[in-house]
């Protein structure tokens, strides 16, 4: 087999990126697009010495599993891997995807399949888009995507799994744009204005924000710009963010308030929530709500019990959790983010929680070890790249009830617990949450307790 050649696949499984997977005398091929189940002809692009990777040209046979994609973008877009694919055969697919990492990274040989929350309607679920402009051949300017492994920008003011209000905002910007001649940013040249459009909605409250990213500091009449982003009901909130760095990085550190408020509010369960421009809030709110019940659920709180919450953001698990403790701790690395998390705390009256700025893995045995803190519960809910293994260590040495992993990653979530099992703690029970339908992405919760005790 050699590149260009043209082959004819069964695919017969999934990798964890969604691609569709098929052999050739038993050499693997991934193809992007294609289904588990497709009989689909490809033609070779990549070759590797154990795998290699082709385009999908036509699907002969197709899967049970496959459905007609709703985005005409879909194919091209980086955004979502597995519209090609019924919602129900997505979840099967991420189910699926935490039960190989627990089992075979995380050697939990004996765990029954994890059951996964889905949503009833897996579309129009985010609440922030970040759109990238830029200028097209004609010389027009343009937003919309990036293609997949690319910063091609696919035009498209309208996203389905982004909310209704992102187009008619997008559209005025355009128009304004056009009218006052006003360059969009350019990544070779590094001039241009408008780099980058950050619109975020709180669902609970309808308040809507805009956040222009620019290279300069001055959107040119801004006032009728404004005034005419005010038209669309729940406007809160408009600023302006200055990047002026030749980077990847979608937004600088300084923001100016234009119009409203500098934050909108949303809600999730009973608790209210301030969320500046840049701060981290997750990004389905529907989920979230599941995904924070489920790790109360399994925190089991009875009411007087010291709780940690590590990598806390905002504190928005703290806070969930507050309502059924004693008290909490929450720690995370990010100031701005902990400046955010006390004023949701004053936002909601709690008193029984207290923020820490730092690392997991230095605040917490810091706390242990010199003052003797302890620990009832602790909960985690780390980036991608898992836990530290001296968070992991204190974690077990605090000697905690119940520990509850909450996580975006599950084959680093799956060595955590591997290395917490040898620490003396034992997997209970996992449940997966679908925060992102149409995208390859699922969140897992899972409860350890001490082992030997049932
Ligand atoms: N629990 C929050 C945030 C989870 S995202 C929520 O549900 O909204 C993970 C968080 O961990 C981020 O806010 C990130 O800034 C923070 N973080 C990353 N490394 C960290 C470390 N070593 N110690 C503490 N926090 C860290």
């Amino acid at each position: 087999m050699k590149k260009d050649d043209l082959v004819i696949l069964n695919i017969e499984d999934m990798s964890t990126e969604g691609e569709g997977i098929g052999k050739v005398d038993g050499f693997a091929l991934f193809v992007k697009d294609a289904v588990q189940g497709d009989v689909v002809h490809a033609k070779v692009l990549k070759l590797r010495k154990n795998y290699g990777y082709a385009r999908l040209m036509e699907v002969l046979e197709p899967s049970p599993l496959r459905v007609e994609p709703r985005c005409p973008h879909a194919r091209r877009c980086g955004g979502c891997q597995l519209q090609a694919m019924s919602y129900e055969a997505q979840l099967d697919f991420k189910a699926d995807k935490v039960w190989n990492n627990l089992r075979r990274i995380g050697g939990l040989t004996e765990l029954e399949r994890p059951q996964i929350m889905g949503m009833e309607d897996p579309w129009r679920y985010r609440n922030k888009a970040q759109f990238p402009f830029g200028t097209d051949r004609e010389g027009r300017i343009v937003t919309g995507f990036y293609a997949a492994r690319s910063h091609t920008i696919i035009p498209c003011t309208e996203c389905l799994i982004g909310v209704e209000e992102n187009r008619p905002i997008l559209e005025k910007i355009l128009s304004h744009m056009e009218k006052y001649s006003i360059p969009a940013y350019d990544e070779q040249s590094g001039e241009g204005l408008l780099r980058h459009v950050l619109i975020r909605k709180g669902f609970a409250t309808g308040e809507l924000m805009v956040c222009l990213i620019l290279n300069g500091r001055r959107f040119p009449a801004m006032g009728e710009m404004v005034a005419s982003l005010c038209e669309l009901p729940g406007m809160t909130s408009i600023s302006v963010n200055v990047n002026m760095q030749n980077t990847n990085v979608i937004m600088g550190s300084e923001t100016i308030l234009v119009w409203g408020q500098a934050y909108i509010t949303d809600t999730i369960g009973d608790i209210r929530y301030q969320i500046s421009p840049r701060s981290f809030y997750q990004v389905n709110p529907l989920q979230t709500e599941k995904l924070y019940r489920t790790a109360l659920e399994f925190a089991d709180l009875k009411g007087n019990e010291t709780v940690w919450d590590l990598y806390c953001g905002i504190g928005t698990i703290s806070l969930f959790l507050a309502q059924k403790a004693g008290q909490v701790y929450g720690v995370e690395v990010v100031p701005e983010a902990i400046a955010d998390a006390r004023r949701n705390v004053a936002l909601n009256g709690i008193g029984n929680v207290e923020f820490f700025v730092g690392k997991a893995e230095e605040v917490l045995p810091e706390k242990y070890e010199r003052e003797g803190i302890h620990a009832d519960v602790i909960v985690v809910d780390p980036p991608r790249k898992g836990c530290d293994e001296a968070a992991l260590e204190t974690m077990a040495k605090m000697q905690p009830e119940r520990i509850v992993c909450v996580s975006c990653d599950s084959a680093t979530l799956a060595r955590d617990v591997k290395r917490l099992g040898e620490l003396g703690y034992e997997v209970r029970r996992v449940r997966a949450c679908d925060m992102f339908p149409q995208g390859v992405a699922v969140e897992t919760v899972a409860l350890l307790t001490k082992s030997g005790e049932a």
